[in-house]
């Protein structure tokens, strides 16, 4: 979609912008910053197309203000397998506009975007930053600090133990005033020019790393100005980053669950992954708020999210993914499928027990290799209901989708 796609059009008056799916977020951020607009939702990276931005209706560090990215949609135009172009919104053909929200790029290709955009002070954050000795004094101060701050993140030292399990370090901001812009120039560009044939963010390294940056963090509240990329999209600034991981690269394990439990579902999450041997390097965890998503099927939800990323060990470190999954689906919890690569078809279903009804909006003529490693392997009864509508009838047709010989091999949550 990035060929010749380009900005229709922008209305300062009203802050929304019509533009072509295949438009980055940065390219967004370009062109509105200097008139006082912001995304109101931006994920931690901002080369993400517009089209992907709403196909995964991505979340940022402002979900316990404003909900996902897809809030801040108004239309777009969809066009399917049989060459028909729609125009979604709430008022028209509403179904495939939110299935379309966080659909995974299963119900047709996204056209163009209608979407608003925040006016704000200024790009860049007055931050607070803090660290924390353990979870219990993150949980203890999570309430107050997202209601002082648009953005809020924790960073955890996944390897931290006994006394200290669970520290970290609180960064939490507001857009600064104006004034903060001119003064914060683009970081240095590093990059990663190969893979080394090792590891190199390992349990050792990464001990060290872990405790210099806890170290150098703040005791207390100290308030800074940061520049917008270094606080939304740090890793923009390293090309290549995920080289570091060595040749087999990463896993990222996103999870989130409710708040009730939150507390004892992050230290267990964090101690299973210790236990299997295997350090997280970017740690990160986060509350989600009440907004609700306009997405059929959007994962952020209510409660906490923790992401953990793995270097790639092989089967040890499926066997370890697997075991995680297990406590996000006893803690009641879900796991992100956008950026999944091996969850079993039952934690899909655990994680989106509505996944039937965009089974039944999904363009025929699409379909993915998630899809077909999830949804498409659940029992073909299961899609069958006495509620089903005749969509998804035609849609679990056994040999036109998923391989029917695996279905009833699948255990399935009941
Ligand atoms: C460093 C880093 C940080 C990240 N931080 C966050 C974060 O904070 N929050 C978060 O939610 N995500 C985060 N992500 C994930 C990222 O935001 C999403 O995966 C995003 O959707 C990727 O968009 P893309 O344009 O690269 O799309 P792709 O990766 O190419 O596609 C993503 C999905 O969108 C679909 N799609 C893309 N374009 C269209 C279109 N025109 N029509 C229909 N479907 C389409 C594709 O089929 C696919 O299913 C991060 C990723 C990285 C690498």
């Amino acid at each position: 979609m990035r060929p010749s796609a380009s900005v229709h059009a922008f209305d300062p008056e009203t802050g929304v912008m019509e533009a072509d799916a295949g438009v980055l977020l940065s390219e967004i951020l370009t062109r509105v910053m200097p008139l006082g607009f912001f995304l109101e939702v931006t994920p931690g990276t901002a080369q993400v197309t517009l089209g992907g931005a709403v196909a995964n209706d991505v979340h940022g560090k402002n979900h316990h203000r404003r909900g996902t990215f897809g809030g801040s949609v108004l239309s777009f135009t969809l066009t399917t397998g049989d060459a028909v172009t729609r125009t979604c919104s709430a008022g028209e053909n509403r179904d495939l506009f939110s299935a379309t929200i966080g659909g995974m790029g299963l119900t047709g290709v996204i056209g163009t975007v209608r979407f608003r955009l925040m006016k704000v002070p200024s790009a860049n954050i007055r931050q607070t930053a803090f660290r924390f000795a353990d979870l219990d004094r993150y949980f203890d101060a999570i309430d107050a600090i997202d209601a002082a701050h648009e953005y809020s993140v924790a960073w955890i030292d996944q390897l931290a133990t006994g006394r200290h399990t669970g520290r970290g370090v609180v960064m939490a901001g507001d857009h600064a005033p104006d004034g903060g812009q001119a003064q914060m120039p683009a970081p240095p560009r590093l990059g990663v020019p190969f893979a080394p044939p090792v590891n190199l963010l390992n349990g050792v390294t990464l001990r060290a790393f872990n405790a210099l940056y806890y170290g150098r963090a703040p005791k207390s509240p100290s308030v800074s100005l940061a520049g917008w990329r270094s606080f939304f999209h740090p890793l923009d600034a390293i090309s290549n980053w995920n080289r570091l991981y060595g040749p087999r690269g990463l896993f990222q394990h996103q999870s989130v669950y409710p708040e009730g439990t939150a507390r004892q579902t992050t230290l267990a999450l964090m101690d299973c992954a210790r236990r299997h041997g295997h350090a997280s390097f970017l740690t990160v965890l986060k509350r989600f708020g009440t907004v609700a998503s306009p997405g059929l099927l959007s994962f952020a939800r209510p409660g906490f999210t923790l992401t953990l990323d793995f270097a790639n060990a092989g089967a040890q470190t499926l066997r370890m993914l697997d075991a995680l999954d297990e406590i996000v689906l006893a803690a009641g919890g879900a796991v992100n499928p956008y950026k999944d690569q091996r969850m079993s078809p039952a934690m899909f279903e655990a994680s989106f027990p509505g996944w039937r009804k965009l089974e039944a909006l999904r363009d025929p003529k699409i379909v993915s290799d998630f899809w077909r490693r999830t949804a498409l392997m659940l029992p073909v009864n299961s899609i069958l209901t006495n509620n089903s509508t005749p969509l998804e009838k035609t849609a679990a047709i056994p040999g036109q989708i998923g391989n029917a010989d695996n279905f009833n091999q699948i255990p399935v949550p009941t």
